[in-house]
Formats: structure tokens, sequence, C-alpha cells
């Protein structure tokens, strides 16, 4: 079993929201995520907190390319290392400007520095896609890429032995509240997401590593609760969308339909902060909204 740190990115002064990964091998160090670059410097200073210096991550490892898990990736490529991503993603981190443009659509030109920092080219040397279900090995550790989209296109799941990385397919949960599905625009896909879900129960893992946040049992209820979750917020969206409910009604009753499950399920105030910097209710509303319009489409 290698040595897993899960280091605390403390996005928007949250603990617990966004986690990245160094995972120890014989070669020095895997990074899985690395965060937006607003929290670069947190990144490293929680490295060297547990005795990793930027020089030792010979690879990073992206799930998917949203701001959120790969804004910084631009910086360890300038460092010297290797990053890996979904063939759908890799062009947009070789030239940014259509997914920095993208979000700023989302998000808002006013939020984007504060919440994510720069964005920068990263060199195509620097950087390769993955096919599903490869295999790559450093440092003696043989990692499997599995191509889980729905909650975006671009999105990969990484196997080490038992443990599963699952980036944002397998689900928001923190500090043992209850597991919540991120459903931000532009491309949620449910039938897929479903899909996804089968693969991660196929692997038959011990653990699935979350990037909001931390470890969980993967041999637990977690996957039919998320599936059940993604079910019950999309339909909570297609109803109020039914009734004629404007966006911003929709997102008012939704958070709190949204904030009333976390407080039922033992989530009190201080953690309703992480899961709203994780995984803002609004945005799901547009994620959602936005798979109805792709499906009558
Ligand atoms: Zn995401």
């Amino acid at each position: 079993m290698p040595t897993i740190h899960t280091i605390d990115l403390k996005f928007l002064g949250e603990p617990a929201a966004i986690a990245a990964f160094a995972v120890e091998d014989e070669a020095g160090v895997t990074l899985v995520e690395c965060g937006p670059f607003a929290t670069n410097d947190n990144l490293i200073r929680g490295l060297k907190e547990v005795g990793i210096n930027p020089g030792d991550v010979h690879t990073l490892l992206l799930s998917h390319i949203h701001f959120d898990h790969a804004g910084a990736a631009w910086w360890w490529a300038q460092h010297g290392t290797q990053v890996y991503v979904h063939p759908k993603g890799l062009k947009h981190m070789i030239d940014p400007t259509r997914l920095y443009a993208s979000a700023a659509r989302i998000y808002g030109d006013d939020n984007m520095e504060r919440l994510w920092g720069k964005m920068e080219k990263i060199d195509e040397y620097d950087i390769a896609a993955v096919t599903d279900r490869s295999r790559l090995t450093f440092g003696g550790n043989t990692w499997v890429a599995h191509h889980t989209p729905g909650h975006a296109s671009h999105h990969v799941a990484w196997q080490l032995g038992n443990i599963v990385f699952t980036g944002d397919v397998g689900g928001v949960k923190i500090k043992g509240g209850p597991v919540v599905p991120p459903l931000p625009p532009p491309d949620i896909n449910l039938t897929q997401w479903k899909d996804s879900i089968q693969r991660l129960r196929s692997l038959r893992a011990e653990k699935f590593y979350l990037t909001h946040y931390g470890p969980v049992d993967a041999q637990s209820d977690h996957l039919s609760q998320l599936s059940d979750r993604l079910d019950s917020y999309v339909s909570w969206v297609g109803q109020a969308r039914k009734s004629g409910q404007s966006e911003e009604e929709m997102t008012a009753g939704f958070t709190e339909f949204v904030e009333a499950d976390l407080r039922s399920n033992g989530v009190t105030d201080e953690v309703i902060g992480a899961y709203r910097a994780a995984n803002p209710p609004g945005m799901s509303v547009a994620g959602i909204l936005r798979w109805f319009t792709y499906l009558e489409a």
C-alpha cells in the first residue's frame, strides 16, 4: 500500500473543500490533482509539511480539466512535472484560451482571478492523453486510467491497485456528510454518469479518494447514495422547470432543498461552507438545465 498524503488546498479559506493527493513511489511523487493556481502556494506548503519538494513531483494525473482540479497544472508542467489528461482535455490544456473563456462565462469575469488565478499554456511535450483502461507505470506503481464521463466528458478516474481516485464522478462528501453530485455546466450527462458509476462498481475497490474530500469506504453504499441523489437533484430541477420557474427562482429553491438535505444528514454550518465552495448549488441548476436542453436538441 503506497503512502498517500491528502493535501488540503484551503480553497477560499475553507478547510476540506479541495484536495490534492501526493502518492509516494520509488521515483519520487505522483500528484493526483493540483487544484486551481489560486491555491498553488497552499499546495506547495502542504507538500513541504510532509517532506515533499516540488522537484520530487515527477507526474501529475488530472481527473478532468475543471479549474478546481487542473488550474495549476501549467505551473507544474513548467517545473518539470509530466502531466496526463483525458484526450478531450488535452488541447484545452495546451491552449487554455477557450477553456478560460468558457469558465469566465460560467463564473463571471470578475471572479476568475479570485477563484482560480491565472492559467497559462502547457507545452505539448509536457502533457499526454490517456486512452481508456490504459496503464502507466511510475516508480514501481501501475496506474489504470478509466474514462468516466458524466460529470464532464473529459473525466478520468485513476486506479492504483484497490484504490480509485474518483475526481468528481464519485461525488462530493465532506467530513462525514452525505455524498452529493456536483452538476456544473457545460456537459453533465446523467446517462453516462450512471454508466461510470457501474464502471467504478466493477473495479471492486476498497477506497475511493474524492477530490472533495478525501478517502471513503468504497464497499459502503457510497455509490448507490450518489446515484439516488443524482436522480433526486435532476428530478427536482425538472419539476421546477415544468412549473415555469425562472433560473433564479430554481437556484434559490434548489439551494434550500440541497442544504436541508445536508443538514438533515448531520452537516453543520461550518461544513456547509466547504460543501458550498466545492459544489455551489446554483452551478448544478445551470448544469442540469443544460442537460435537459441537450436531451431536447
Ligand atoms: Zn469538475
